[in-house]
């Protein structure tokens, strides 16, 4: 069965995850630094990360809703600070603002804009970027997060909710990402086409994905074939 549902994982795939995470926290933690006395002193930027790594560990059922563990880590920050707790909502809202701030990579937009022509599209994330809220935002038809789902890539429900938004079955939906094991897997096991997203890293040795490349321009092509 031609797919006629593309899923499109968000970080990594669609813009590189790594300087958009890293811009937010940067303007999260100087706005912070106004608000906290002390701050800048108890805390940098890696030591907060590492606190969020501490929570997460503690508390292994808020994977799927990162921005949970965010402001959890800023509400512990409050209460040592002996802060107005609305901080930690404010600064929670900022950061979820400047984490939607991202880049696409330079091929993502014409290729999406062609393709939206002629498939329905939609993002399937377990990050806390909300595609609605990006520069891409106009270009997908639904937009599936784990924080709604209740469970995170890998487990099914992810892509089962997206198949069932859309309406397509699984044998209609191609799921293209940069994780095998999040979601190349997973959305094998369920009977979609996969498409692996290299961007600068070399080709895994154990890759079963239909299509590996090295960003999404080779996808108009296949699909015509499919
Ligand atoms: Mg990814």
């Amino acid at each position: 069965m031609p797919p006629r549902l593309l899923l499109f994982d968000l970080d990594d795939t669609l813009w590189p995850c790594k300087p958009t995470i890293a811009r937010a926290e940067r303007i999260l933690y100087d706005w912070l630094c106004e608000r906290l006395p002390g701050l800048r002193e108890r805390h940098d930027i890696d030591s907060l990360r590492e606190q969020r790594k501490r929570l997460m560990q503690a508390h292994p059922e808020w994977v799927h809703d990162l921005t949970r563990v965010r402001r959890e880590s800023l509400l512990a920050l409050c209460r040592e600070h002996r802060a107005d707790p609305r901080i930690a909502e404010h600064g929670s809202a900022l950061f979820c603002r400047e984490r939607n701030q991202v880049t696409p990579y330079p091929e993502v937009i014409p290729v999406l804009r062609a393709l939206r022509k002629e498939f329905t599209l939609a993002s399937l994330t377990n990050g806390n970027a909300d595609v609605r809220q990006t520069p891409l935002g106009e270009l997908f038809d639904h937009a599936i997060r784990s924080i709604e789902v209740g469970h995170a890539k890998p487990h099914p429900a992810m892509f089962l909710a997206a198949c069932e938004r859309a309406g397509a079955a699984p044998e209609e939906t191609l799921m293209i990402g940069d994780d095998p094991e999040r979601d190349i897997e997973p959305a094998r096991a369920l009977g979609m086409k996969t498409m692996l997203i290299l961007r600068d890293r070399p080709l895994p040795d154990d890759s079963r994905a239909d299509l590996v490349a090295p960003d999404l321009r080779p996808l108009t092509t296949w699909l015509a074939r499919a």
